[in-house]
């Protein structure tokens, strides 16, 4: 059990006021608040601990190396990884999905092959998909959601041939709060000899996660989503796949011996992080994983699954209201349409009371498509939400009603 009143007080935001009213933050699939814990370790990097890293003999430039090497550590035990050298830092999950669309395309694709992607995924994990399928002449198959937000992994078996070559999907959708059946999608992906990318965004801050029961080859998170630093995130990638790929950026830190005749790279994970790295918010990032370490995946887990019961529960009470998403493996992530009142107009009213949820099609185009819907509104909870916080989003939303209907 978790002490939500002691949980939310590490949260300095969370006692602010918006419109003279207690902000109530429903928006943590866009991005997460900060506890202050990871606000006083950015705090203490820039003032005691501040020193470009990889490159200096100097005890400040030791001191940060030693301070961003720890933080790999941190992120491979926190995802359960075999080898340091598979944790790569990048800029967020958008920038490791195209890392590996490039690098993993370059040395793996094919024309003719086959990409697998599914509807409800994001358009970070879409786009570079099809940039990459342009430029090798492959080709972009998609798995269909059914309509309670589930994919349908009778078609997904069916798409797998010999012809696929990667697949790309998500661990937890960020519209329609589904959480996919990741471990039976590699399983399958394997044994048609296909490799297997899963988007964690929405998966790392509400469930344990455990790479190697996954299976998958490539896994991706954004630290602020998870608490941390914005700027941040990490590619986990399979030792043997990131030795044969081609690096993604060239100059600094990711060279061996420069010449112009010939130059050779730095061995893992430095061959995937050219330049100066973000090695200030990836111990930043650290921070959070120790902070949701503390607090224990499992207690964080269990507090979500009784808050995504209530306020399941509670929405559906409101009349009107269409949820999209009703899978029962799912986080407290809600996405619903209210009558016939435009996702804007709702979205308002929450906001003047001091409510934030988001509107629109949440980077999922192709998904609101397939619902046959221009956006929806979008409810995200997290552990340091409460159910009398949903209480006031169900009032809100009445009150939408009763102005708009
Ligand atoms: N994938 C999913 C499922 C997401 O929800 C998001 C962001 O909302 C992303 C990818 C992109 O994350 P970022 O913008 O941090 O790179």
């Amino acid at each position: 059990m978790i002490d939500i009143q002691k949980i939310r007080a590490d949260f300095p935001i969370l006692s602010l006021n918006v419109y003279g009213k207690p902000l109530v933050y429903m928006d943590n699939g866009a991005t997460t608040q900060k506890p202050q814990i990871v606000i006083d370790t950015l705090i203490h990097m820039y003032s005691a601990q501040n020193a470009n890293i990889h490159r200096g003999v100097h005890f400040l430039s030791e001191q940060a190396t030693e301070a961003y090497e720890r933080a790999r550590q941190t992120v491979r035990e926190f995802l359960n990884a075999e080898l340091s050298q598979e944790i790569i830092f990048t800029a967020g999950v958008t920038s490791a999905i195209n890392l590996v669309a490039f690098s993993y395309g370059e040395r793996f694709v094919r024309a003719g092959d086959e990409i697998i992607v599914t509807v409800m995924e994001h358009h970070s994990n879409i786009v570079p998909w099809q940039m990459m399928c342009e430029r090798k002449g492959a080709r972009l198959r998609v798995v269909p959601v059914t309509d309670s937000g589930e994919l349908d992994m009778d078609d997904y078996q069916r798409l797998l041939s010999p012809k696929t070559r990667l697949v790309a999907l998500a661990h937890v959708s960020n519209t329609l709060g589904t959480v996919n059946p990741v471990r039976e999608a590699v399983c399958l992906a394997h044994q048609a000899g296909a490799h297997v990318l899963v988007d964690g965004a929405q998966s790392v801050q509400h469930i344990p996660i455990d790479i190697q029961l996954i299976g998958c080859d490539f896994f991706a998170f954004s630290g602020h989503k998870l608490y941390g630093p914005t700027g941040i995130g990490v590619l986990y990638g399979r030792k043997e796949l990131l030795d044969e790929m081609p690096p993604y950026q060239g100059g600094g830190d990711m060279v061996d011996c420069v010449r112009f005749e010939k130059t050779t790279y730095n061995e893992l994970p430095f061959k995937f992080e050219a330049g100066t790295a973000n090695y200030i918010d990836a111990v930043g990032l650290e921070s959070a994983i120790r902070y949701v370490r503390s607090v224990g995946m499992d207690n964080i887990l269990a507090h979500e699954q009784d808050l995504t019961q209530y306020a399941l529960k509670e929405l559906l009470k409101i009349k009107g209201l269409r949820m999209f998403g009703m899978s029962e493996k799912r986080v407290a992530t809600f996405s619903f349409l209210l009558d016939n009142i435009h996702p804007y107009d709702t979205g308002m009213v929450l906001d003047k009371m001091g409510i934030a949820v988001r509107t629109g099609t949440h980077c999922t185009q192709p998904l609101m498509q397939r619902y046959g819907i221009e956006g929806t509104v979008r409810a995200s909870m997290t552990f340091y939400n409460t159910r009398k916080e949903v209480d006031l989003l169900c009032e809100g939303l009445e009150k939408a009603r009763q102005l708009f209907s």
